[in-house]
């Protein structure tokens, strides 16, 4: 593929670091090296010396003084070795890219951060780009300031409607499209797996079909997936990703450690075509260098510790955990939403996403009225492209909330719609 056409010159002008290039060099370096460039600090006057971190499941992870070092110290913008390694393996074990030799992965801030960057790699004022809505909100606050035109894919109980992908595309041709360095779309983004904010995942049918779409018109698909882990069901069952399928070199996954981990710890990882990789690279030697070392160490300690079986034993009572929140959130809900609200039962993640018949936005009364009822929720409309219409659905999180405050929220909540319908 031909990558450049897809990079604004903003990015194309980002040269590498001659700095961050040298200290690459120490990574397996020989104890011969004298290493006299870069301004390394000199570990010894940092006032850490080691640390044991306690797991819950009663065992320790010690960083001694050696470890102790790379957690302070500078790093190589990619990643901690030890941890790019290990995401190498598992990337390859659950996703299987078929272009492999062609695919770079690098370690990111989250994975909000690699989105950041990437957006701002492939996207100009003014441009094109075609998305899931409702879409994540994180992602619509990196992409207004570039004022995009955003084509708006509408999604169902089964994640984004591909005929729907077809319309919006449909005032192109692909052979008009397909290879033009003009403002045409170039960028599709998607959440496919437990989508923030609908709770529902792409069936494995919509996600070839896209896939067939995005080649049609040679559209990078950007794919966001921090639920991936999130999906209730067994993991020999879950459908499989973009990436596994990228015969073409055509996408960009973002994986995160935040709904598995720790959100706090800021360790997430962007695995696609090297040079759309590198581009990114180059962003992140001139912005956080590098994502936080001690963080790095910590997971490629955890990892290691755990071993693979014992990591996806960790992922599985994650599932576990917010499948029973689902539950108890879709019971409160068939208690007092009945006939006020419409929902799809997620499959995954942290969300569910309530349609209300009968009120026509529920902007105001999220944001003027709730609050007086004791419950908080976000109104739908932050997650259009046009934040300005009225959107009569909103998000209700079961991440942290008890199954009695669910109850009492919503008993709350069906009081607030009631007292909507007669204004
Ligand atoms: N994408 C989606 C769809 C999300 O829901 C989130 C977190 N809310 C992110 C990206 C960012 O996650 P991270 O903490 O890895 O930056």
């Amino acid at each position: 593929m031909n990558y450049s056409r897809y990079v604004t010159t903003l990015s194309q002008n980002r040269q590498g670091s001659l700095i961050r290039e040298m200290t690459s060099l120490l990574t397996n370096a020989s104890p011969e090296l004298v290493f006299m460039a870069g301004g390394l600090p000199n570990p010894h006057m940092f006032p850490f010396q080691a640390a044991s971190v306690t797991l819950k499941d009663g065992r320790a992870l010690t960083l001694h003084p050696k470890l102790m070092t790379d957690c302070l110290q500078y790093g190589p913008t990619p990643g901690y070795p030890p941890l790019v390694k290990q995401l190498k393996d598992l990337t390859q074990k659950l996703h299987s890219p078929p272009c492999w030799s062609d695919t770079e992965l690098i370690v990111t801030a989250g994975s909000q951060d690699g989105l950041c960057k990437a957006i701002e790699m492939m996207i100009n004022p003014g441009d094109y780009f075609v998305t899931q809505e409702p879409c994540y909100t994180g992602t619509l606050s990196i992409l207004n300031p570039y004022k995009p035109c955003y084509l708006t894919v509408s999604s169902d109980h089964e994640g984004m409607r591909p005929e729907a992908l077809r319309e919006a595309l449909a005032q192109w041709r692909p052979e008009d499209v397909k290879d033009s360095d003009g403002n045409v779309p170039k960028v599709l983004y998607i959440n496919p797996n437990a989508c923030n904010p609908t709770g529902v995942s792409l069936t494995e049918e919509r996600r070839r079909e896209i896939y067939r779409i995005a080649s049609d018109y040679n559209l990078i698909i950007l794919e966001d997936d921090p639920y991936y882990f999130v999906q209730f069901g067994d993991m020999k069952d879950f459908p499989p990703s973009f990436l596994s399928m990228d015969i073409e070199g055509r996408v960009l996954r973002f994986d995160s450690f935040s709904k598995v981990l720790s959100s706090g710890i800021r360790v997430g990882y962007v695995t696609g075509p090297k040079p759309l990789i590198q581009r990114v690279l180059l962003h992140m030697q001139v912005s956080i260098l590098h994502a936080p070392s001690v963080s790095q160490v910590l997971v490629s300690e955890l990892l290691k510790t755990w071993g693979e079986e014992g990591f996806f034993n960790h992922t599985h009572s994650v599932q576990e955990f917010y499948l029973k929140q689902r539950n108890a959130m879709v019971a409160a809900a068939e208690k007092h939403l009945t006939g006020l609200c419409e929902w799809a039962v997620p499959t995954g993640g942290m969300f569910l996403w309530l349609k209300l018949p009968n009120v026509p936005d529920t902007w105001d009364m999220i944001l003027k009225r709730a609050l007086k009822k004791n419950i908080v929720l976000v109104p739908g409309r932050a997650f259009m492209c046009d934040s300005s219409k009225p959107c009569n659905y909103m998000r209700a999180a079961f991440s942290i909330v008890t199954p009695d405050q669910m109850d009492t929220g919503f008993k709350n909540l069906a009081e607030l719609i009631h007292e909507e319908m007669q204004r």
